[in-house]
């Protein structure tokens, strides 16, 4: 049995012009999403949102910065944590937080739960663990998020048994099996941010999603193959492998109608996607 909920936990607001050429100062709205599994393993997070532990990691310089260039919004009962204990899900019943990458709006609410077991790639990790100050502020890295226990609780994906994707997953060729049953596969999707992972989920009605998390901001990105605006390129670890990986993005949806594509900041109509 697998089933995946979308929640949102908070989120921020970007000029249009960060996402879209042509586009105006005006600010546009970017909820930050996380998906709720159910699993055989028990219950699992992709990525967290935001939580209010990021009003006071940004409260002086350099942290500050972020704070004032991504303005973010968020009431405590919209974190994470508040919104699964209203569906009646304990922090402590948790068991894993697939972690796509190491910035704010995804690792919020790694802190709210004890019991959970980490899951990202070994690079990803690797990029960020030792930034402090203004170094990891340009990573986008706000170390006071991390559990100070992160290294004890952390599985590296590259140690887990690489599988050759579908042939209906081209140009996407290899992915890790995180459980052994292929309903949860993780991809990599370099580019926004080092060893960044997509999740390819099937769950048990056959449904096929596949989450990109920050591969594009929105929608119409892989729709239409509208690359960012080279001023979001400041945002980006490698400009290259960000228009690279969005193209690979942008084949599969015209190569393969039956896989949900959804970024992590698109304003999801939840309905659109069966929820
Ligand atoms: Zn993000």
């Amino acid at each position: 049995m697998v089933e995946i909920t979308f929640l949102k936990a908070g989120y921020c607001t970007h000029p249009e012009v960060m996402v879209l050429p042509g586009g105006s100062w005006k600010p546009m709205v970017f909820p930050a999403l996380l998906a709720l599994i159910c699993h055989p393993v028990g219950w699992i997070l992709f990525d967290t949102g935001y939580s209010e532990r990021f009003y006071q990691e940004t409260q002086s310089l350099p942290n500050k910065l972020y704070a004032v260039l991504t303005p973010v919004y968020l009431q405590p009962q919209d974190s994470a944590v508040a919104q699964l204990e209203q569906l009646g899900i304990a922090p402590e019943d948790i068991k894993y937080i697939i972690i796509s990458h190491f910035h704010a709006d995804h690792i919020g609410g790694l802190k709210d739960f004890p019991q959970a077991k980490f899951i990202c790639f070994e690079s990803g990790y690797n990029a960020i663990k030792n930034k402090r100050g203004f170094q990891a502020l340009k990573a986008g890295f706000l170390s006071g998020l991390m559990p100070d226990n992160f290294e004890k609780r952390v599985v590296f994906v590259e140690n887990h048994h690489t599988l050759k994707l579908p042939e209906n997953f081209q140009p996407f060729e290899w992915g890790f099996d995180l459980f052994g049953d292929g309903s949860l596969i993780a991809i990599e999707l370099p580019g926004h941010a080092v060893g960044q992972m997509g999740l390819y989920l099937t769950d048990n009605r056959g449904k096929q999603y596949f989450l990109i998390a920050d591969a594009c901001w929105l929608n119409r990105a892989y729709q239409e193959l509208i690359y960012p605006q080279r001023i979001a390129d400041i945002l980006f670890a490698d400009k290259t492998a960000y228009r690279e990986t969005l193209k690979k993005i942008n084949q599969l949806y015209r190569n393969n109608p039956d896989v949900k594509i959804i970024p992590s900041h698109n304003s999801i109509d939840l309905t659109e996607i069966g929820q």
